[in-house]
């Protein structure tokens, strides 16, 4: 049961996986912080649940240590299409497979620790001159982190939503009872969408469908994609699906005065990317940083660098989805020369910058491309 408060010093809206990481980083830098959702924990959402290495280095930065125990690593990632497959280790260290329950257990746990106030069951429904409505009179914060996820409603009443068209497609996952027979995360590229494939546990599997097609669930896409549906055909699907959009969408602000917004209300990559949590992550921290220096333009830049390369790969990624003949050529040239993805790879998870990614690799890339 919410009960009703009057003012905060940093108010987050939304106590996801970003709202409650924003909490830890500013706590961590000495502010009082309050977190508001209107859900109750531990919450669970359609999620592939992989994170990235440069992620789990985000959280440990945060002090949240995934127990091995509640998780399985991966240690690296595998494309498949139709009979051709590339695959690459990460660079440095491993990624991990979590329940989203799990990941949202430990971020509670952590707020609680560094002793951040947390509301559940409390819905946001305003924000005036006055403070933000949460079913009482309004509540007055010095600072206000937007964390209410994709289709944010403070974004709007903050007036930092803009009119840029927003890429959408259809997610949804399914856990299955099953050894994981692999420790990548397989990504499964066919003409409908990718199912992509993270381990959990010793015996379970998170298996993500991203869709172009609104009527397209796992019955109906597994057909196209048989060397899954092959491995699939003796595991028990293990609870519920659940669904959601994912959405590509890039804000031409942030932040404004002292409202800031962080995770996918500031902005989102497509899911599979893989990438939405280590950048709710790496902001929380930058937000964090900024505030202590009293400047959110500094977060506003900060932000921007953090998107940079996940949104490259996200382009890339889109076009492969929306064009075969394209994707096969991206394929063809990936096989060709193996080390090529490894090296997208380091670049995907920041452990290379692109200036090290290379002229020459460029140029070798795209001649590939075109001569595939
Ligand atoms: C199918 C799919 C697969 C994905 N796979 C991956 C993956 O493998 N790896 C990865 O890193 N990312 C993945 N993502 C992306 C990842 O799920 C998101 O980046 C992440 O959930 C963003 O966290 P968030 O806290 O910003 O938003 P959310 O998790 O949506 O949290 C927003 C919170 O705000 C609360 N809220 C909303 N409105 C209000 C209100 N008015 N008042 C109070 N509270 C409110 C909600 O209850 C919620 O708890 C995937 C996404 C999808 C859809």
């Amino acid at each position: 049961m919410y009960k009703s408060i009057r003012e905060a010093d940093v108010l987050v809206a939304g106590g996801g996986p970003a709202g409650l990481a924003a909490a830890i980083a500013v706590r961590q830098a000495g502010f009082a912080v309050t977190v508001v959702d209107c859900a109750q924990p531990p919450i669970d959402k359609a999620c592939g649940e992989g994170i990235m290495p440069d992620g789990l280095a985000a959280l440990r930065q945060l002090g949240a240590h995934i127990d091995p125990r509640q998780a399985a690593p991966f240690r690296g990632i595998r494309f498949l299409n139709d009979d051709v497959q590339v695959e690459a280790d990460f660079p440095h260290g491993a990624g991990y497979g979590i329940r989203r329950p799990v990941l949202h257990q430990l971020l509670i746990d952590r707020a609680t620790e560094v002793g951040a106030c947390l509301h559940w069951g409390a819905r946001i429904t305003g924000l005036s001159a006055e403070g933000v409505a949460i079913g009482g009179p309004p509540v007055r914060c010095r600072w206000l982190l937007c964390a209410d996820g994709q289709n944010s409603l403070l974004r709007r009443l903050a007036g930092l939503d803009d009119s840029r068209p927003a890429q959408r497609r259809f997610g949804f996952r399914r856990h299955y009872r099953v050894a994981p027979w692999s420790d990548f995360v397989e990504v499964h590229w066919s003409n409908c969408g990718q199912m992509y494939i993270t381990p959990v546990s010793d015996n379970e599997i998170c298996v993500a469908l991203i869709t172009r097609s609104p009527g397209l669930g796992f019955a109906e896409a597994l057909p196209h994609f048989p060397a899954l549906r092959a491995r699939l055909k003796d595991a028990a699907p293990d609870d519920r699906h659940l669904g959601a959009l994912t959405v590509t969408r890039r804000l031409a602000a942030v932040q404004l005065g002292k409202v800031a917004l962080v995770g996918e209300a500031s902005g989102s990559v497509d899911a599979v990317t893989g990438e939405g949590l280590s950048m709710a992550f790496h902001q929380a921290i930058a937000l964090a940083e900024a505030m202590r220096a009293g400047s959110l333009q500094q977060y506003e830049m900060t932000h921007r660098r953090i998107a940079r390369l996940p949104r490259m790969m996200c382009t890339l990624m889109l076009a492969m989805d929306k064009h075969p003949h394209f994707r096969r050529r991206v394929f063809r040239a990936l096989t060709s020369e193996p080390d090529y993805f490894r090296r997208l790879l380091a670049l995907h998870t920041g452990a290379m910058s692109p200036l090290n990614f290379g002229l020459r690799e460029t140029v070798s890339l795209g001649w590939h491309l075109l001569a595939a």
